[in-house]
């Protein structure tokens, strides 16, 4: 289940839910299925929205509830026309059939042009009480401003960017650890660190990349006093000439040799021989 989608049930078990959000980034499909999951919980009568089992969630997951439609242009840039956001706005002022609110699901509103992106904006400032909104995007920046500031914007793969900058973080902490181990030629235990690369070719490149990134902003730190002094300036003490230069490049050619075919058990004895070669 996709942390967006979580966030919006969330919400809506909260009543926190506003009457029109927004569903952005992510796969076409994924951001469909996600609305009509949304417009299932919407109208289920359930404890726990959808509950799966009342028959409001039954008709929502055969894509037959009376008060759930889908509205979208074929897919083309602008081809979301004004006619179709007049017929939303008709269809808007009924009441539902069966359900306490009517779901309207928008698809792709990214080929929605400002015409059509203006008219759907009356709705949404004086949306009918019995009215909700789901609207997909593929990005919300490609709306209007207008639009972005009367939903709420779920994006899906939120986990994605936040898992990513958790391996960053963690690859960060490793080149610390490398780098001071360096500092105090402490030759095992470089050793120690760097064997759990031997398993996972991407770590290895990953941390070549940050401990590239990290020797080059002490080199810089060294030279011009600039930078974190807290975490710098005890490494930077214990090096000498272009040693950290020296560091920095080696990590980026052996992250360059990485990408190839070579293998990567050798390149780490390279890289570790390399990396101490340069601190006699
Ligand atoms: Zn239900």
């Amino acid at each position: 289940m996709d942390g967006a989608y979580v966030q919006i049930l969330s919400d809506l078990r909260r009543g926190k839910l506003s009457h029109a959000i927004l569903i952005d980034d992510g796969t076409p499909q994924a951001r469909e299925d996600t609305a009509r999951k949304a417009a299932q919980a919407l109208v289920c009568t359930g404890e726990e929205k959808p509950c799966g089992v009342c028959s409001h969630c039954i008709k929502a997951a055969a894509n037959a509830h009376a008060d759930i439609m889908v509205f979208s242009g074929n897919g083309s840039p602008g081809s979301f026309k004004v006619d179709i956001v007049r017929e939303i706005r008709r269809n808007a002022s009924v009441m539902p059939n069966e359900a306490a609110v009517k779901v309207f699901i928008l698809l792709s509103c990214e080929t929605m042009n400002p015409a059509a992106q203006n008219a759907l904006l009356k709705i949404l400032e004086e949306p009918p009480q019995h009215v909700r909104f789901i609207l997909t995007c593929n990005l919300a920046g490609s709306l209007l401003d207008t639009i972005r500031s009367r939903v709420t914007v779920y994006s899906l793969h939120t986990e994605q960017p936040a898992q990513q900058q958790a391996r960053e973080r963690a690859a960060f902490e490793i080149a610390g650890r490398i780098l001071n181990s360096l500092a105090l030629r402490d030759e095992k235990e470089v050793m120690l660190i760097t064997a759990e690369f031997e398993k996972d070719r991407d770590w290895f490149s990953d941390v070549c990349v940050e401990l590239s990134h990290l020797a080059f902003r002490v080199l810089v730190y060294q030279i011009t006093g600039e930078g974190e002094a807290d975490i710098y300036s005890s490494i930077a003490d214990r090096f000498y000439g272009n040693q950290l230069q020296r560091i920095s490049i080696i990590c980026d050619e052996i992250y360059q040799a990485m990408q190839g075919n070579i293998n990567a058990n050798l390149l780490l004895s390279l890289f570790c021989a390399r990396l101490f070669a340069e601190l006699d």
